[in-house]
């Protein structure tokens, strides 16, 4: 039997694709490498506490369509009221009142910086935007490139970074991953199916999973960029040279998060009580404590000391981020550790990174893989949830993709 239309990933991408192609009354199947759905929103249980392994914060919730999925399956959100004692550290120490108000002026003037450069019409990198500035600007650069976009200053267009949709952002108590999850009820999901090729045929194509080939006349698939570009499925013919360009300005970061999990010791703070390392190995790092009232601590880092990280394993890097909150609580705080885990992404072979970024001067290769959809193959995802929209890196992008992808192939199949 041919169906209508095969959909690649059960992301926020791939489900959303999948309830859109259902509603136009296309038949349609979704075919999820992993044992669950929910791809990079992902809420991990495995500590006893839950805790958002990838997305966390529904981001410009004032737009977000999360928000109105989250009341029709009755799942709380609340207002994220930012980190209210979120006090850092650099070279061991605290960092002084005066120095925390240099600070504060480094990111307005790095703002500013941005935004004089933002109207010149030139790309260029984040950490570019910051040369000119004081020490604590391009401290800011650093940070905000590693623990917001998941990687390098220099490596981040500019343009890409200034056109992201802003907004207030909304947690969930239960995990934005478990809603991502509670939405996908009543879709047509095969999980453990891992597609390693995409043959386009005379009516149609051949999705070939180590489970056997679905045939489909039209196929939307929203793996990853780093999938993609590792070359994880074989496509015939080979990829349009339009995604290739396209691909060829877009890079994987590598945000990472590791959780503590403790035995109810909570070493004089409070929740809210987060921390900043500026001056973690190769890159900053922020603990975010007791999250939701839990005996929990994420430590979150990005860039090149993300991927260390994801290098070493979860046991050593459950130990570094151990090792750091201890200096920074300033006593161990091994002896109560229960447990920890590394989300790691940027090895993980079903995601190969955190999220996408454009380069500097590739700001518009979003739109372009917007743009590819030859003959029935459609592409979709955080990655191009850029362009004309600018919910890009999102869960809420990786929809709003998927949406699209399935209006085009619904269009092209008639
Ligand atoms: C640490 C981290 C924190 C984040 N924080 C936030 C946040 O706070 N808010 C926010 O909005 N966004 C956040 N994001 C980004 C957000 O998670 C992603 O933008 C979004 O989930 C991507 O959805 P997607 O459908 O495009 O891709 P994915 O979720 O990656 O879905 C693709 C699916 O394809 C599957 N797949 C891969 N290869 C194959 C194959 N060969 N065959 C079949 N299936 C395959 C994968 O298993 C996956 O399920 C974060 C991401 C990370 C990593």
């Amino acid at each position: 039997m041919i169906i209508d239309i095969a959909i690649i990933g059960a992301g926020a991408a791939g489900l959303s694709a999948a309830r859109t192609a259902h509603a136009l009354g296309k038949t349609c199947v979704v075919l999820e490498a992993r044992q669950r759905v929910g791809g990079r929103a992902f809420t991990d249980r495995s500590l006893g506490q839950p805790f958002d392994a990838g997305a966390a914060y529904i981001h410009f919730s004032n737009r977000n369509p999360w928000m109105r999925e989250a009341r029709r399956l009755g799942i709380a959100t609340q207002p994220w009221r930012g980190w209210t004692h979120h006090v850092p550290w650099l070279n061991g120490q605290w960092l002084s009142s005066d120095d925390q108000e240099r600070r504060l002026t480094g990111y307005s003037e790095l703002w500013d910086q941005i935004e004089t450069l933002g109207e010149a019409f030139t790309d260029r990198s984040i950490a570019d935007a910051a040369k000119h500035g004081s020490p604590w600007a391009q401290a800011t650069a650093s940070a905000m490139s590693r623990l917001g976009l998941g990687d390098e200053p220099s490596r981040l267009s500019l343009y890409d970074y200034i056109h992201q949709w802003e907004g207030p952002d909304h947690i969930v108590p239960d995990g934005y991953g478990h809603l991502v999850a509670a939405s996908s009820h009543g879709l047509p999901i095969e999980l453990g199916s891992i597609v390693r090729r995409i043959t386009a045929r005379a009516k149609g194509f051949d999705v070939e999973t180590e489970r056997g080939t679905v045939q489909a006349r039209a196929v939307i698939v929203t793996v990853s960029i780093g999938v993609l570009k590792a070359g994880h499925i074989a496509f015939e013919p080979g990829l349009p040279n339009a995604l290739l360009r396209a691909l060829d300005g877009l890079e994987m970061g590598a945000l990472t998060k590791v959780a503590l999990s403790f035995d109810g010791e909570r070493f004089g703070l409070k929740p809210g009580d987060d921390q900043i390392v500026l001056d973690a190995p190769g890159g900053a790092m922020t603990f975010e404590v007791w999250p939701f009232n839990r005996d929990l601590v994420l430590a979150v880092t990005g860039g090149d000391a993300g991927r260390a990280l994801c290098h070493v394993g979860e046991a050593e890097a459950v130990d570094m981020a151990a090792s750091l909150f201890s200096s920074v609580v300033g006593q161990d705080c091994r002896p109560h550790l229960r447990g920890g885990r590394l989300a790691g992404w940027w090895t993980d072979p079903f995601s190969e990174g955190g999220y996408a970024y454009a380069r500097p001067g590739a700001y518009d290769a979003r739109e372009a893989l917007m743009d590819v959809g030859i003959d029935g193959l459609y592409f979709a995802g955080e990655a191009d949830a850029g362009g004309r929209l600018g919910a890009t890196m999102t869960v809420a992008g990786a929809s709003m993709a998927g949406w699209n992808a399935a209006k085009r192939a619904a269009r092209f199949l008639g």
